[in-house]
């Protein structure tokens, strides 16, 4: 499918619906018609047409009588399945919740709702948020729109898909160590990962609980700074939400690069050319693009990346196994109530059927790291590592506003790439597990995706609850680039 005209961004939307030059139920249609027409894609595991359909239309009535229209008022959004939306179903990716529906809306659901967002449907992921690419949920692999050979990138693949193919302005996404930046980046969207505790967890499906954080993909960065400041702030249900105001982003937050001090942590950029050379040159570009605007690029001395990924995958681990031992067969999952086997058994029956592989193992390497014996060796030194790499990160915003780093090491691998060993993949994550170990915020701006390159992200980091600063470096990004192309979809 080509397009005219490219699939409008958030507040494109918003106030095309606002000034009545185009009715919400007609940019639901357009939404709902992206993901059918690109189904093979993936992205979606389930729509939710008529509801999708009746909320436009209840905004279009609003709007016809006079009512003052919130925020996001019309606007179509999709929802990782892992997110809460009252009775709809909800999976995770994982077998071990089929069945299940909510009866609840998590806070960032009835937040949206409350701006008047149209909801489109559940978008697919890996299961329990556990992968880079988006090929372990039970709904099967999402397909990258600029490939369809390609990964999309995990684990939000769904909600990344969704957005580069105008199935939606934006989509919430979740980021334990990468999932929202990582597809953003291999797909050509935007995806901005909160400060820890900015946005309430409540009615998400828990992984890693120190370090995950709901975050937004969409078209560009303003967009997904209007979803955030809809989705953010204190809220009574979750006591990890900070008790600070909504994220208000404001125009005089600047757009330009003069003045922006970027940190370059040394070595970085170089182990991205080692991975796929193509990715350190669109860096190296945007970087040069960025210091001709006025920005000055201060050398970063950041020693302990490859120690991230260890320590990141020790603690995400041990925090998985605690929080999916509430999966015990009993609450959710097979009914095997019925099978007349004992309780350990009913429950380890139940796991092995239920959970993937990839579950499995993470399970089985963050209990090993708690248990007696092991516990200091693996999870207290995991600790250590966080708190020196926190430390080494707090000392550079000394001399800089933000760090510029790839998301991703490489573009987007093909699906029938095959690794022999999980940390091959594991290593996927090398840039982007830092902010989550750190509770930093951090946001991908596309860099390069014309002609028949695949995308291309560069990755910004901020001090704690400076998303401000994040928003004006990508602002920076996006006026040096100019428009990009977004994907037609389909195999080329
Ligand atoms: N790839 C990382 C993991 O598998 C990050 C996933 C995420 O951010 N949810 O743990």
């Amino acid at each position: 499918m080509s397009r005219e005209t490219p699939p409008m961004g958030v507040l494109a939307t918003a106030q095309a619906i606002a000034r009545g030059e185009q009715s919400a139920e007609a940019a639901t249609r357009a939404a709902l018609d992206a993901a059918d027409a690109h189904a093979d894609l993936g992205a979606f595991v389930e729509l939710d047409a008529d509801g999708a359909l009746e909320t436009a239309r209840a905004v279009d009535a609003a709007r016809a009588r006079g009512e003052a229209l919130g925020p996001l008022a019309g606007v179509p959004i999709s929802l990782k399945d892992n997110i809460a939306a009252r009775d709809w179903a909800l999976s995770a990716g994982s077998r071990m919740l089929a069945g299940y529906r909510s009866p609840f809306d998590a806070t960032v659901t009835e937040r949206l709702r409350a701006a008047g967002a149209v909801l489109l449907g559940r978008v697919n992921m890996d299961e329990f948020g556990m992968g880079s690419a988006t090929t372990t949920g039970v709904a099967g692999p999402a397909r990258n729109p600029w490939d369809a050979e390609r990964v999309a990138g995990g684990s939000s693949g769904g909600s990344a898909v969704a957005v580069a193919i105008g199935a939606g302005a934006a989509s919430l996404g979740t980021d334990t160590g990468g999932s929202v930046r990582l597809p953003a980046a291999l797909c050509g969207v935007v995806g901005l990962k909160p400060t820890y505790g900015r946005v309430s967890r409540y009615g998400v499906v828990a992984y890693a609980s120190s370090l995950e954080q709901v975050g937004v993909l969409a078209r560009d960065v303003d967009g997904a700074a209007a979803v955030l400041a809809a989705i953010s702030g204190a809220c009574p249900l979750d006591a990890t939400a900070a008790p600070l105001p909504p994220f208000s982003p404001r125009s005089s937050d600047g757009a330009d690069a003069a003045g922006l001090r970027i940190g370059v942590p040394e070595g970085f950029v170089d182990k991205a050319r080692a991975a796929d050379p193509a990715v350190a040159e669109a860096i190296d570009a945007a970087l040069a693009g960025l210091r001709d605007a006025g920005a000055t690029l201060v050398p970063v001395r950041l020693e302990e990346l490859d120690a991230a990924v260890a320590a990141y995958y020790v603690i995400a681990t041990a925090e998985a196994s605690t929080n999916l031992s509430r999966y015990d067969g009993v609450r959710y999952g097979h009914r095997t109530s019925e099978t007349g086997l004992g309780l350990g058994e009913l429950i380890a029956r139940s796991r092995t059927e239920s959970f993937g592989d990839e579950v499995q193992r993470r399970i089985l390497l963050g209990t090993f790291a708690l248990s007696a014996g092991y516990h200091d060796a693996f999870y207290a030194r995991a600790g250590q590592v966080r708190r020196k790499l926190a430390n080494a990160v707090a000392g550079a915003w000394d001399d800089c506003d933000v760090l510029a780093m790839p998301t991703s090491p490489v573009r987007a691998w093909r699906l029938d790439q095959r690794f022999d060993d999980p940390t091959a993949v594991y290593a996927m994550d090398v840039f982007t597990v830092l902010a989550n170990l750190c509770g930093l915020p951090a946001l991908s701006v596309p860099v390069r995706s014309a002609g028949d390159a695949m995308p291309i992200g560069l990755q910004f980091m901020a001090p704690a609850f400076e998303e401000a600063t994040l928003v004006r470096a990508g602002r920076a990004v996006q006026a040096w680039r100019g428009a990009l192309p977004m994907p037609t979809g389909g195999p080329r």
